[in-house]
């Protein structure tokens, strides 16, 4: 039997997105559930795949399939495709696996020709509308299929109207529209070199072969590449019967969720035009009215689409996000899917739907995804600061936030800004798909029109990133780029400030609060903890890090670098003159300046932590970071340290190092110095016994950075130890403490049985792992890591997301050999993906007892871990397939 390539709505069902597409899945449904769909068929991915293979073209079978499906819908509707009394037209639409909105082209009318447009017109009497369709069907066909620029038709249409003397599109006649319309075809054929297509069937073919060809086209790769779609999904192309909601008075069209996106209130939330097509709602030509307001208008229809809407969100358990066409006063849905929504919204919507018993606890956990509570985790703006700030003038609340930057007005100038550092926003009157890259570069989105589900309102929700959209007071002049408001005039480079929350523009810049996470959130993060079995800890240096932390729900901190707490003004230069040091009594004098402040440094971080566990890791620095690099320094430190310019410079020389990443830091400082670990054990512990003394107890974790063998660490262990002893007899008291170490370099983790026997725990140390593993050195492989996506030989940045095959092996020989040699072993990671979902997922099911992250990230790690359980849990259980 042959490949089935088509099916009909009928023929499928929501679990077959992989082969239809979401869209088609859910048309499919939906016929299914018995709603009024217009009749249509989708042609499968699969076919799009086929598509490519065959050297970008379609085979006879599938036209001849595609006939087939045509037919069928002839004889459901009655009509015929592109008749000359009652002509069947279609649209055609891309539908891709997983929804990219505005990335994919659609073909509306088509079937319209010189002899089928007379039909439609007689068959609804109405000539005006029935030339209206053939030249947007014209012009749609051009631009999506032939690629002929819009601008053509548009300024033809600008001409058409100053000749007419008229303002609007609708104020143009039939016969002006007649006229149109032969002018449009004399375009195309002179873009195209060809005759516009009579042929229905020809329309057809070229239109599947362009929604193919959108699958590749730049801004469409670029969607995939952010939200991680695999390429090789392809697209499906949905064939479907055309209602008009541009009939007339009682014909309109509109798109509406189910529930509120942008704050989750269960109430139905949407827009919608009267006599009008869909194109004209998301374009954001007409400004549209809020559906509520067609209860009044067509008050059977509401209550239909009412009741629609929640039929479809308990059937499919999520809020909906639904578009309609009314023609002559009946109701038809166009397309359902899950809406996208703010992160807060999808919490509150979660947290209701398990109030309202339609979902579980674990269901509402694996809804929400890690990476986008990042939307709650970021400033608002200064409530004081906000008293004062000049309101410019206010738009649609369209995507919460708070972004302040210099205002651009193309999204490729908007880019180079943000390459150069800015903090940009992007000002358009309004975005298409071309703006794409220009809006993941600014900080916050600003148009003046468009609604609530207009091209920037939806992808910036998807983005997470703050949008106003439809600030119809404001005034930009793309081409001038100025931007106009009330009385202030504004021109590239001017800051303003955007509230994503309510839709304010501010004039110059407003500071940012930390946020207050309350309300659904703590419900929902308290489920998380509930259900979540693995510790979250945090990467911290400093006391605020750790409140910051603490408030995000760390259990403790995982990696407190040291050095980083030298880089301040007053501390730098003992540190220089510790490290530039030539006897060990320079040295000595140097890190006696240091101890004081680092005692106080642990004690605060302690104070902050109280019970919780602290992993203090000792210095490593790769020295050049720490180095003098200009004169006047240089001038400064010899003095300090009674020295003359040359002798500090030639020291400065000598420790210069090639590649000081794999230099002389880490445990190999105190191999050569090892009194610079005395000193910090020294502070941590000193530090710990205060606390005693206040009636604290601490348990301190030293980290000895870089080990590569077992001798390195017990050489320096020994001394810590010997230092820690002395401390315990001049103070005559102790406190417990545990010694560690990071697993960075590929050796130690090969030779972990060896290292584990001598070692209290193990923190996998994955930025300078992945470093070693890959030899790509950390500081320079972003130049040309972005290549090695591209051209997919490695997925994603291996420094971002755990190279799970190589790096990951290593951990895995590491904590396998280490727990064997060390029952009592504790294991860790603190490298960068220590906050990175799927690689905290790699550590959960490596049997880790923490992950450590910096403290943004330690909301996203525990609702990771959480899901992670869920998932363990259903595949025991066997719910899952594997
Ligand atoms: C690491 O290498 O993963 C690590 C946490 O240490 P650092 O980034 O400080 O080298
Ligand atoms: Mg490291």
């Amino acid at each position: 039997m042959t490949k089935k390539y088509v099916y009909d709505f009928s023929e499928g069902n929501k679990e077959m997105r992989n082969l239809l597409g979401g869209k088609g899945a859910n048309l499919a449904e939906m016929t299914c559930l018995g709603l009024t769909v217009p009749p249509g068929f989708t042609i499968t991915t699969e076919a799009c795949n086929r598509y490519y293979d065959e050297n970008e073209s379609l085979w006879p079978e599938l036209l001849e399939e595609v006939d087939m499906h045509i037919k069928e819908i002839e004889k459901k509707l009655g009509k015929k495709f592109s008749d000359e009394n009652n002509p069947l037209l279609f649209s055609v639409r891309s539908g891709a696996v997983f929804s990219m909105p505005g990335m994919m082209d659609t073909i509306l009318n088509l079937g319209l020709n010189d002899k089928s447009v007379i039909g439609l017109s007689n068959s609804t009497n109405n000539e005006r509308f029935a030339y209206d369709s053939y030249r947007r069907f014209i012009q749609m066909f051009a631009d999506v299929a032939m690629d002929v620029p819009k601008v053509h038709f548009e300024t033809a249409l600008e001409q058409m109207k100053e000749d007419k003397k008229v303002e609007l599109d609708n104020e143009l006649t039939a016969e002006d529209l007649k006229d149109l319309v032969n002018i449009y075809k004399k375009i195309y054929v002179e873009e195209t070199g060809n005759e516009f297509p009579q042929d229905p069937m020809l329309q057809l073919k070229y239109s599947i072969e362009a929604v193919f060809r959108s699958w590749n086209n730049p801004r469409a790769n670029v969607y995939r590449r952010l939200h991680n779609i695999n390429n090789s999904l392809g697209t499906a192309v949905n064939v479907q019967s055309m209602v008009f909601g541009n009939m007339g008075d009682t014909s309109g069209t509109g798109v509406a969720f189910s529930r509120n996106p942008a704050t989750g209130e269960n109430k139905l939330f949407g827009e919608y035009l009267i006599n009008a097509q869909g194109e004209d709602v998301v374009a954001g030509i007409r400004t549209p009215e809020h559906i509520s307001t067609l209860h009044e208008v067509m008050p059977e229809v509401y209550d239909e689409f009412l009741n629609t809407a929640n039929k479809l969100e308990e059937h499919y358990k999520d809020m909906q996000d639904l578009e309609f066409t009314i023609e002559n006063g009946k109701l038809f849905i166009l397309q359902t899917r899950s809406g996208k929504r703010t992160t807060q919204a999808a919490l509150n919507i979660v947290v209701d739907l398990v109030n309202e018993g339609l979902i579980t606890k674990e269901e509402a956990i694996m809804r929400i995804e890690p990476n986008s509570l990042n939307q709650l985790l970021h400033p608002n703006f200064d409530p004081e600061q906000l008293k004062n700030a000049q309101l410019i003038s206010k738009g649609l609340a369209a995507s919460p936030g708070a972004a302040s930057g210099k205002i651009y007005f193309h999204a490729d100038e908007a880019v180079e800004a943000a390459k150069k550092g800015e903090k940009v926003i992007l000002v358009r009157q309004e975005t298409s798909p071309e703006d794409i890259e220009g809006m993941i570069s600014a900080e916050g989105i600003l148009t003046a029109r468009g609604g609530m589900t207009s091209h920037a309102a939806v992808v910036a929700r998807g983005m997470g990133k703050c949008c106003v959209a439809g600030a119809s007071e404001v005034v930009v002049d793309e081409a001038q780029k100025i931007m106009r408001s009330n009385n202030v005039v504004l021109t590239e480079g001017d800051i303003i400030s955007l509230n994503g929350n309510d839709g304010s523009i501010y004039l110059g810049n407003v500071d940012k609060v930390e946020p207050e996470l309350s309300g659904n959130f703590e419900i929902f993060m308290n489920w998380v903890d509930e259900i979540r079995d693995m510790k979250v800890r945090t990467n911290a240096d400093s006391p605020k890090d750790a409140i910051q932390a603490l408030k995000f729900g760390a259990e403790g901190i995982g990696l407190t670098r040291t050095e980083h707490m030298f880089f301040s003004d007053e501390r730098i230069p003992a540190v220089r003159e510790m490290i530039l040091s030539k006897t060990i009594e320079q040295r000595k004098t140097a890190l006696d300046k240091i101890r004081p402040m680092q005692e106080n440094d642990f004690y605060e971080i302690y104070k902050v932590m109280e019970d919780l566990p602290v992993t203090i890791r000792l210095l490593d620095p790769p020295l050049h970071e720490f180095l003098p690099t200009n004169k006047k320094d240089i001038e400064n430190l010899a003095k300090d340290m009674g020295l003359s310019y040359d002798e500090v410079n030639d020291t400065v020389q000598d420790l210069h190092e090639v590649n000081p990443m794999l230099g002389h830091r880490g445990c190999r400082l105190a191999v050569t110095y090892p009194e610079i670990y005395r000193m910090q054990a020294r502070a941590i512990i000193t530090a710990a016994l205060r606390h005693k003394k206040e009636g604290r107890t601490i348990k301190p974790e030293i980290m000895i950075p870089l080990v590569g063998d077992v001798k390195e660490l017990v050489y320096v262990k020994n001394e810590i130890i010997d230092e820690i002893n002395t401390i315990f007899e001049e103070y005559s008291d102790s406190v417990e403490y545990l010694i560690g170490t990071m697993i960075e370099v590929p050796r130690a983790a090969l030779l972990a049985d060896e290292i584990a026997k001598e070692a209290d725990f193990f923190s996998f140390g994955t930025n300078d792992m992945t470093q070693m593993a890959f030899g790509f050195s950390r500081d320079d492989a972003g130049k040309f890591l972005g290549e090695y996506e591209e051209k997919d030989i490695y997925p994603a940045s291996p420094f971002e997301s755990l190279d799970q095959k190589g790096v990951g092996k290593l951990l895995e020989i590491a904590v396998e050999n280490g727990t064997k040699a060390n029952d009592k072993l504790h294991l860790g990671i603190c490298g960068e993906h220590g906050g990175e979902p799927s690689s905290i997922e790699f550590c959960y099911n490596l049997g880790l007892d923490y992950v450590s992250c910096s403290p943004y990230r330690v909301p996203i790690a525990r609702l990771t871990l959480a899901q992670a359980t869920v998932k363990k849990q259903n595949i025991d259980t066997g719910h899952i397939d594997k």
